[in-house]
């Protein structure tokens, strides 16, 4: 048995019993990891203990064990900048399912720890975009999780893109966009206006700073989700959709 300490953003809070909850966390030391979480009791006000919080905790744990026991846990941020907002909180619970569904379990990430910290963050304190948020949470996890997408040259024959001509094609297969030539030779290709591509290109490599300032239109909403989950679904075994996804309104 050993004491861990660390910070961790819950990702999902469920009633186990009358006065405990089972909480899947994103640890900073150990990643996703379930805890037994006992005299935490969903009152009628906001519990601490609500997703995306962030926590310092101290859990007693042992690697035979599926579920650990919680021994202390102190709120650092319930982010009540994105509890106030609707939206903000639908991409919220976005990026924790993102999480939850496609990081197993015990799997330390703690550059993607800090991505998730610096989202929940921006996300707080934005007068933007908030799913732009979302977005540049599911790029940076994608490759974290060993699939960097590329939205800059063909993913068959090298070339640069220039941004003129209004067709892009983007492959689940090769993570990334394939030129005119190449069309014929590749599989599962997903059509991309020229807007979605430049938000790409940006919310893959940029700062978070800016990321909410950018302002999709509604096709290109459409067009950004359905490539994140599309590639997801593709790549990831069980994950078929977020529930959180369906909340999305365009
Ligand atoms: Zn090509």
């Amino acid at each position: 048995m050993e004491t861990v300490k660390t910070e961790g953003v819950i990702l999902r809070s469920m009633k186990h019993s009358e006065s405990s909850r089972i909480l899947t966390v994103f640890t900073e030391a150990q990643g996703k990891i379930s805890l037994m979480a006992k005299g935490i009791r969903k009152g009628k006000g906001r519990s601490p203990a609500d997703p995306f919080s962030y926590m310092n905790l101290v859990y007693s744990y042992k690697s035979s064990r599926d579920i650990q026991v919680l021994t202390q846990i102190e709120l650092v941020d319930a982010f009540m900048g994105i509890r106030e907002n609707m939206d903000k909180m639908r991409s919220a619970f976005a990026v924790c399912e993102l999480t939850l569904r496609t990081i197993e379990t015990q799997d330390s990430h703690p550059a993607l720890f800090a991505i998730l910290v610096e989202t929940l963050q921006a996300l707080n304190k934005t007068t933007g975009s908030p799913h732009n948020y979302f977005w540049r949470y599911g790029l940076r996890l994608i490759q974290e999780i060993g699939f960097g997408l590329d939205f800059n040259s063909c993913q068959s024959c090298g070339k640069e893109f220039t941004m003129e001509g209004g067709s892009f094609r983007f492959s689940f297969a090769n993570g990334g966009l394939i030129c005119g030539n190449c069309q014929d030779k590749s599989e599962s290709l997903v059509s991309l206006r020229g807007e979605s591509v430049r938000l790409l290109q940006y919310l893959n490599s940029g700062g978070i700073e800016r990321a909410g300032r950018l302002k999709p239109s509604s096709p290109a909403v459409k067009e950004i989700d359905g490539l994140l989950l599309g590639f997801l679904n593709y790549h990831v075994e069980g994950m078929k959709g977020l529930k959180t996804a369906e909340l999305f309104k365009y």
